[in-house]
C-alpha cells in the first residue's frame, strides 16, 4: 500500500462546515507540496462562507469580500463541495471515518449564551444572534418575528455583536437600503418605531470589547445620535492605573472616541443610541412580555489574574424597554458522535486535536478549528493562523493513519452515497449560479443582492436556472 498523501493515496480529508475557519485549513492542506489530498467540505445549508455570510453585518461590504478568497480556494480540483448535506443525518459520523483518513470539524458556535435572570424568556428577550441571523437570511431565522412596534430597546454586552445589531437598529431605510440586508427584515426595519436604543456594558468604558472602527460607525449613522453620559466615561482608579500600564492601542482610541461622543451637542436625529457602562441587568420585568429592565450599578473590582471585574453595588434602576437583544457571546452546539466540553462549548483539543475525554488521548483522524476548537473569539483573519495550527498536527499525523477500505475510499463512492441520501446537495458550481441569482434580483432594485432565505426557493430557482442553461 503506498503512503497516504501520494498520488497513488491521496489524503481524504472531510471539511464540515463551510465557514472562514473550514476555508482556511482546505487552503492550509491544499498548500501542503508533497502532499496530494482531496478535501470534501459539507455544509447543512446550500449556501457556503458560514458566518461571513450569516453573521456579518450587511452594511460591512468589505469584510464580506473575504469571500473571494475562499472561491478560490474552492476552484482548485482536488475541492469539492457538498451544500445542504447535514452530518448526523444524511451522513453519519460512522460513514464519514469509513470515507476519509481525517475529519475537521469547523462548526462554529451555533447558539448563544444565557444570561441567567429571571425574565429573560419573556416575550420580547431575543438572543442578538437570533436577530443577526434574521436579518441577514438564515435560512433557519427568516420566520423569527421581532416587536419593532416598540420605542425603546436594551441591547446587552458590549462587544461588536451588540455593536452590530444597536447600530442596524439606529440606521435608517436609505442606509439599510444599500445593503444586502434580507428583504424581509429591510421591510420591518422600515416600518421600525425604535427610536432609543440603550447598550449596556457590565463593565467600564475601558473594559468594553468592542472595537474602534465599529464605535466611530455610531458616530456616523445618518439618523442617530450618540449619547455618553460624561460621568459614565469617567474611569475609575483601578481602570486609569490599567490603561497608563497597559497601553492598549485599541482602549486609548475608544476612550477618546467616547470622549468626542460625550461632548457632541445633539443633533435632533430621530434616534438615539444611549452608551451605559457598569450596569448589569438583574431583571427582565413584564407580565406578558418584556416591558422593563432592572439594572444593578456595577463597580470593579481587581480578579486574582489582574483582570478588573465586574461587582455589583446596591443601586439599581429600572429601564423602560420593550425589546432586549441578549448579546453576551456565542456558544458552541455538540455534534453527533463528536467528545463536546458542555461548559466550555467547544470540541475538547489540543491544537486542534480532537481529545477523548475519557482517555485523554487524540481520538485518531479528528480535528478542530475555528471557533468549536477555541471558543468564539477574534476576527475572520483570526482562524487563518488557527487553522494553520491544526493543519500542522494533521500532517504530522498522517504517516501513522490506518489505510482505508479501498471501496469506500474513493471520491466517487462518497458521491454515490452522498446522492442517494440528498439528491438535492448543492455543489460549489451550484452555488455560483445561486449567488449570481441573488446579485442579479439585488441589480433590479439597485441592491447589491437579494438573499434567498428560504430553501426550498434557493433548490427551486437552481433547478429552473440549470434546466434553463
Ligand atoms: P465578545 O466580543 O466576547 O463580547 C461579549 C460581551 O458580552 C462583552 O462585552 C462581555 O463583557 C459581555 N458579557 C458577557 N457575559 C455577560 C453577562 N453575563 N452580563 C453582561 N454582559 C456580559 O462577543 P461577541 O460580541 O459575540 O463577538 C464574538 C466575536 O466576533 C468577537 O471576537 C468579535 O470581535 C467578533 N466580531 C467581530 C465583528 C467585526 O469585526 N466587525 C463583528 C461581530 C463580531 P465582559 O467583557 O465584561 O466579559
Amino acid at each position: 500500500m503506498s503512503q497516504v498523501g501520494s498520488v497513488e493515496t491521496p489524503l481524504r480529508v472531510a471539511i464540515i462546515g463551510s465557514g472562514p475557519s473550514g476555508f482556511y485549513a482546505a487552503d492550509w492542506l491544499l498548500r501542503q507540496a508533497n502532499l496530494v489530498v482531496q478535501i470534501d467540505m459539507f455544509d447543512r445549508l446550500p449556501t457556503p462562507y458560514g458566518l461571513v455570510r450569516g453573521g456579518v453585518a450587511p452594511d460591512h461590504p468589505k469584510i464580506k469580500t473575504v469571500s473571494k478568497v475562499y472561491d478560490k480556494t474552492a476552484a482548485n480540483p482536488h475541492f469539492r463541495f457538498y451544500g445542504y448535506v447535514e452530518i448526523g443525518k444524511d451522513i453519519s459520523h460512522a460513514e464519514l471515518k469509513a470515507h476519509y483518513h481525517q475529519i475537521v470539524y469547523a462548526v462554529g458556535a451555533q447558539t448563544d449564551r444565557r444570561l441567567g435572570v429571571p425574565g429573560e424568556q419573556l416575550e420580547g428577550s431575543h438572543a442578538a444572534t437570533e436577530f443577526v441571523a434574521w436579518y441577514n437570511a438564515h435560512p433557519d431565522f427568516h420566520h423569527f418575528t421581532f416587536d419593532l412596534s416598540q420605542t425603546s430597546a436594551a441591547v446587552i454586552g458590549n462587544g461588536n455583536v451588540a455593536m452590530d445589531v444597536a447600530r442596524i437598529l439606529a440606521s435608517s431605510y436609505e442606509e439599510l437600503h444599500r445593503t444586502d440586508i434580507a428583504d424581509y427584515a429591510l421591510e420591518a426595519l422600515e416600518h421600525s418605531k425604535v427610536t432609543d436604543i440603550y447598550m449596556l456594558g457590565r463593565r467600564g468604558p475601558a473594559q468594553a470589547a468592542f472595537t474602534n472602527p465599529e464605535l466611530k460607525e455610531f458616530g456616523e449613522l445618518e439618523d442617530a445620535d450618540i449619547i455618553v453620559r460624561p460621568e459614565d466615561i469617567d474611569l475609575d482608579p483601578l481602570s486609569q492605573a490599567a490603561v497608563e500600564r497597559e497601553h492598549d492601542a485599541t482602549t486609548l482610541k475608544n476612550l477618546a472616541t467616547l470622549q468626542e461622543f460625550a461632548k457632541r451637542p445633539l443633533r435632533g436625529k430621530t434616534k438615539r443610541i444611549h452608551m451605559r457602562f457598569l450596569v448589569s441587568p438583574v431583571e427582565l420585568e413584564g407580565t406578558n412580555r418584556v416591558e422593563a429592565i432592572k439594572l444593578v450599578k456595577n463597580e470593579l473590582q481587581a480578579a486574582p489574574d489582574g483582570s478588573l471585574r465586574a461587582r455589583a453595588t446596591d443601586q439599581f434602576e429600572t429601564l423602560p424597554v420593550g425589546l432586549v437583544f441578549r448579546s453576551i457571546g456565542y456558544m458552541g452546539v455538540a455534534l453527533p458522535d463528536v467528545p463536546f466540553d458542555a461548559k466550555g462549548g467547544v470540541i475538547p483539543n489540543e491544537h486542534g486535536r480532537v481529545i477523548d475525554p475519557a482517555t485523554k488521548l487524540p481520538v485518531q483522524g479528528e480535528y478542530a478549528v475555528g471557533w468549536i476548537k477555541r471558543g468564539p473569539s477574534g476576527i475572520i483573519g483570526t482562524n487563518k493562523p488557527d487553522a494553520l495550527d491544526t493543519v500542522n498536527m494533521m500532517i504530522e499525523d498522517v504517516p501513522n493513519l490506518p489505510a482505508l477500505n479501498s471501496a469506500d475510499a474513493s471520491p466517487e463512492a462518497v458521491e454515490m452515497l452522498i446522492r442517494s441520501r440528498q439528491p438535492e446537495y448543492v455543489s460549489y458550481t451550484d452555488w455560483q449560479i445561486l449567488d449570481k441569482l441573488e446579485q442579479d434580483n439585488g441589480a433590479v432594485q439597485g441592491r447589491p443582492r437579494i438573499k434567498f432565505s428560504r430553501i426550498p426557493d434557493m433548490l427551486e430557482a437552481l433547478a429552473k436556472a440549470k434546466e434553463q442553461a
